[in-house]
């Protein structure tokens, strides 16, 4: 099913000042039939609220939401055909994993038989078919949450909503479970959103991702293009691991500088800016123009990882990943050298943090 957000706005009154909050501001999107869509940002975001306003559980201020062609922007939660999973997985502890996923079917005019083939189909689909007759106390984290999402498939959603449905669980079965969303998303085809602040978890399993800061949405794209083009300095920061390093730099005559470095040329008005550069977009070389006191190499299998400092570094200290079987040799001053590779850094307006492109 498609989805479409148009100008989706959730304000809430602050009770503290008596003025507002506008969770959600002026969210248009339309989301194709069958993706899985990422929703990205740090808390207080409005990543919830865009789920809660999908589910009916909340009323947007403004805008429409259509499934399909139909406005569902009134309709209640139970008319819209939406499955939903939250962080906690919230299953009925005295309910067999049976009685579980049924629960959702028993105000459906449906036969007995009928119903019962419907729960194997789900939990056939999560994997947790010979599970049936325990308890929720009787499964670990990673089945709970299988429990879950097969309650909120057995009615064959339009729509899938899952809200942080991983927190609960350890990194190994995080994991192994994110992986797990996927496989089933792809096997029901079903329009899926899908809510963490984790950008790794989203990038892996998202066929689009939405990053968003403050209720604004500030990109929407195929995971590696918002990873190898960030709109702005938020996006490039909140994407990668590690992090993005970002410096202070100015543009002077067609010249990027950090401090007194010369680092490239390029074709931009003269202004002041800040330099984002990935760790993977750093050459280590003797003759690089960039320089930084060496502190130490992580080694991690196949990369190391270059630990220096710059004075013009936005954070304490700048990591560049660099093949494991290439020397690092400090200078005599105990300074590493670097180039920076092309199409690896991106240039921000330091007022807007706005990036800033070369001029053809
Ligand atoms: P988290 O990752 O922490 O769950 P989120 O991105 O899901 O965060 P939301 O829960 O959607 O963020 O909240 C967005 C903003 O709206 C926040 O500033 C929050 O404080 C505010 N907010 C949410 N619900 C209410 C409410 N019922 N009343 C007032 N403000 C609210």
């Amino acid at each position: 099913m498609r989805v479409k957000l148009e100008n989706l706005t959730k304000i809430f009154p602050n009770k503290k000042n008596s003025g507002e909050v506008i969770a959600v501001n002026n969210f248009d999107f339309e989301i194709p039939d069958g993706t899985l869509i990422g929703l990205l940002g740090p808390s207080g975001c409005g990543k919830s609220t865009t789920l809660f306003m999908l589910s009916g559980l909340l009323k947007p201020s403004s805008g429409h939401i259509y499934f399909g062609d139909e406005d569902v922007t009134n309709l209640p939660p139970e008319k819209r055909g939406v499955g939903l999973v939250f962080q906690n997985y919230a299953l009925y502890p005295h309910m067999s994993v049976k009685q579980n996923i049924m629960f959702p079917l028993q105000n459906q005019k449906m036969g007995k038989s009928e119903m019962m083939a419907r729960v194997v189909e789900a939990a056939k689909l999560v994997q947790i078919d010979e599970l049936l007759e325990r308890k929720p106390s009787e499964l670990s984290g990673g089945q709970q949450q299988r429990v879950a999402i097969a309650r909120a498939l057995v009615k064959s959603p339009n729509v899938l909503l899952l809200d942080e449905p991983l927190s609960n669980l350890d990194a190994r079965l995080r994991l192994q479970t994110r992986e797990e969303i996927r496989r089933i998303q792809r096997d029901t085809k079903v329009t899926t959103i899908f809510v963490t602040h984790d950008q790794e978890e989203a990038m892996s399993i998202s066929d689009y991702i939405v990053v968003m800061k403050k209720g604004v949405v500030q990109q929407i794209d195929v995971p590696q293009k918002v990873y190898d083009e960030p709109i702005n300095l938020f996006v490039a920061k909140f994407l990668g691991t590690p992090p993005i390093n970002v410096f202070k730099g100015r543009i002077e005559n067609n010249q990027l500088f950090i401090g007194e470095e010369m680092i490239t040329k390029y074709k931009a008005d003269d202004q002041l800016v800040y330099v984002g550069i990935r760790p993977e977009g750093f050459i280590v070389d003797a003759n690089g123009p960039l320089s930084g006191e060496f502190k130490s190499l992580e080694v991690m299998g196949r990369d190391s990882s270059v630990v220096s400092t710059n004075p013009n570094s936005e954070s304490p200290i700048i990591r560049s990943i660099v093949p494991s079987d290439q020397e690092i040799a400090p200078d005599e001053k105990g300074k590493v050298h670097f180039f920076v590779k092309p199409k690896k850094f991106f240039i921000f307006n330091a007022d807007t943090e706005e990036r800033i492109f070369e001029k053809e």
